[in-house]
């Protein structure tokens, strides 16, 4: 079991030492106060001047969509779905693989160490973050534009790669996707719903992302889709919903009572033009647990939390002309430890006994050359490549900016754009 000693790094402000046994957190004392003497192979790190951060859970993306940035830029949602779709059709197992190895070195080199991702062919995605080291839930994503041939395929693939989850790494779980209330048959949402349940497996959705998303459902189906969703009984605590930016007041109260987590992905609405006012107030006064996700790099253009962080709360501020909207220590929770509580894992701190997935971050930068709480000029002033190193599952992912294998990852993803051109 690989043993690892954090020495002399700040965690919540004071100097101290970490000990990482397996996957775990075992010990943290005060700095220096760790003996090592009687233990046996043990690798210890000097992190002075280093600080401590919980790894990021980005609760909502798309991993493989990150050879398709930049390539929807200044189009309606509309036709941008539309240009996403006719993409997705040329595709195969091997761009997912590359495309996916991608993704997690973005997303190591920028502090992510969990994510819970809806794509195509999660097994192939499964083996590419087993490469990689990282932590993250996978789900088969339901998407049958209303063709009952498709929805019966897609039900087969989804027991297969249930199946198949069985043999994944402990770090890596399988849920459940159904992609969107209007591209989904109710057949299928219901088929996807019952599955989840019946196996214990958490589900996501894309849900009111879009005012027309809204109306649309309001005109098909009666009410908008957060009711819709709870009418089909649907809605629980393992539920995830991305987006709800287009909700009201019965909505949140729905959510809430529901214990749905709701992830915002703000730089993806901004883009789209989807909508920015998000409920963040309400849904956090009505007990919902609220966490941040990139969406996937065709909208986002990248998977960078600390981006995400700082533009949530900046947005935020702006529209509700409130500055304490959103304060700094709730956003650092909704990017790791409500992410965590969303996917029923025990990570998302530095605490005894949580797995050990730390970031350490280095502060000799002039964005940190300020008496300001190291957090304000983590979130506010400095950028992701202030994180030095990474652990994930007790193991390093990134040391002093180096990912192992690196140079072949983008090599193997060059090939692939250039097979598909
Ligand atoms: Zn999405």
């Amino acid at each position: 079991m690989n043993k690892l000693l954090l020495r002399n790094i700040i965690v919540g402000g004071k100097p101290c030492d970490i000990f990482i046994e397996g996957a775990r957190i075992c010990r943290i004392t005060g700095a220096g106060a760790f003996r090592t003497d009687t233990i046996e192979g043990i690798e210890t790190v000097d992190c002075h001047g280093m600080t401590a951060l919980p790894g990021f859970v980005n609760s909502h993306t798309h991993a493989a969509m990150s050879l398709m940035r930049g390539s929807g830029e200044d189009i309606l949602f509309s036709d941008w779905i539309d240009r996403i779709w006719t993409k997705e059709r040329k595709i195969d197992e091997e761009y997912i693989y590359h495309a996916t190895k991608v993704a997690c070195l973005e997303m190591i080199k920028t502090g992510t160490t969990t994510f819970y991702d809806q794509y195509w062919y999660p097994s192939v995605s499964a083996r590419a973050v087993a490469e990689c080291g990282l932590r993250a839930v996978l789900s088969y994503v339901h998407l049958d534009h209303y063709d009952k041939a498709e929805s019966m395929r897609q039900r087969k693939e989804c027991e297969e790669v249930y199946e198949d989850s069985r043999k994944w790494p402990d770090n890596i779980g399988f849920a459940v996707a159904v992609h969107s209330v209007y591209s989904v048959s109710e057949e299928q949402i219901l088929w996807a719903s019952n599955f989840a349940v019946r196996h214990g497996l958490r589900l996501n959705v894309h849900l009111c992302e879009t005012k027309k998303e809204v109306d649309d459902c309001i005109a098909r189906h009666g009410v908008g889709p957060v009711k819709y969703l709870d009418r089909l009984g649907v809605l629980g605590p393992h539920v995830t919903a991305a987006h709800t930016l287009w909700i009201d007041d019965e909505d949140i109260a729905i959510l809430s009572e529901r214990k749905v987590s709701c992830v915002h992905n703000i730089n993806s609405n901004l883009k789209l033009s989807s909508g920015y006012r998000f409920q963040y107030n309400e849904l956090r006064g009505a007990g919902t647990n609220v966490c941040i996700g990139t969406d996937g790099c065709a909208s986002s253009n990248n998977l960078d939390i600390l981006e995400a962080m700082k533009t949530s709360a900046i947005v935020q501020k702006a529209w509700r002309g409130d500055p304490a909207a959103m304060p700094l220590d709730e956003l650092l929770a909704m990017a790791t430890v409500n992410g965590a509580s969303a996917l029923g894992l025990d990570c998302g701190k530095i605490e005894e006994g949580a797995l050990a997935d730390i970031l350490i971050v280095d502060t000799a930068s002039t964005f940190f050359l300020s008496d300001a709480p190291f957090l304000a000029n983590f979130v506010y002033s400095a950028h992701s490549d202030c994180i030095d190193s990474v652990i994930c599952n007790g193991r390093f992912v990134m040391r002093h900016r180096q990912v192992e294998g690196e140079r072949e990852i983008l090599d193997g993803a060059r090939k692939i754009l250039s097979k598909i051109r």
